[in-house]
């Protein structure tokens, strides 16, 4: 009779451990996920935890870019920038929303290893697999010299995003006139070689970036910069993941 209770409790006392082993196996678990959430350094977040509507096609964690290949730094397809900016990009995606559109980023942070990756890349001339999307209209030696390849990009200074815009009521992209990263003078805010709908549909993105504090770059229709970035001197250089 004893002898029973002594086994029963032991019983118990073995499927108590497991349970409490299964318990604390859950909680390391959740707290690597939290950790690895918290592994952005101070002043970073996750742009979708502060706009949950954005859409997200972060292109150089795929093999759909100028390169052609993923790109170094890039761990996760992820958008991640300063709070500041994600605030400010916030500000922007709300306005968007009300005027019947997502916003969809291309790339936000970007590491300094990632933008040395497209250097190295630039210079090796032999590499032309991505030019009949990307640069048809260009040779590949002028892109470091015209500036669409640079040794620093303000991407990496974290309040940087390149966005384009979704049309909520058919979840179609819209009509920008080029492509994100179509190295050529098409992609230029002004430019004559697009369609009035299309330069309208441009400045509908740059009115709402414009209001909410971003700069405009010239150059690329879809790129832009936090007027007051927290971080101007500072090229940050950890993954995106
Ligand atoms: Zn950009």
């Amino acid at each position: 009779m004893s002898k029973s209770i002594i086994t029963k409790n032991k019983k118990a006392l073995i499927i108590s451990f497991y349970i409490i082993f299964l318990a604390a196996l859950v909680l390391l678990t959740s707290c690597a996920s939290v950790s690895s959430q918290n592994s952005l350094p101070e002043g970073f977040v996750y742009v979708t935890d502060v706009i949950p509507t954005a859409q997200l096609e972060i292109r150089y964690c795929s093999d759909d870019n100028f390169v052609g290949t993923v790109i170094d730094g890039y761990e996760a397809p992820k958008a991640i920038l300063t709070v500041e900016a994600a605030q400010a990009l916030k500000k922007a995606a709300d306005e968007l929303y009300e005027k019947g559109y997502y916003i969809k980023i291309f790339d936000a942070y970007r590491s300094q290893r990632a933008v040395d990756h497209f250097v190295r890349w630039s210079k090796d001339l032999d590499d032309t697999k991505m030019k009949e999307k990307y640069y048809p209209d260009l040779d590949k030696s002028v892109l470091f010299e015209q500036g669409y390849i640079a040794a620093k990009s303000s991407h990496s200074r974290g309040s940087t995003v390149d966005l384009t815009l979704v049309e909520i009521a058919t979840g179609e992209e819209v009509d920008m006139g080029s492509g994100f990263d179509f190295f050529g003078e098409i992609s230029n805010h002004g430019t004559d070689l697009i369609t009035p709908e299309q330069e309208k549909n441009r400045n509908i993105l740059r009115d709402a970036m414009v209001n909410a504090g971003f700069e405009v770059y010239p150059e690329e229709w879809w790129h832009y910069t936090l007027k007051d970035e927290p971080y101007p001197d500072t090229y940050f250089d950890f993954p995106v993941r």
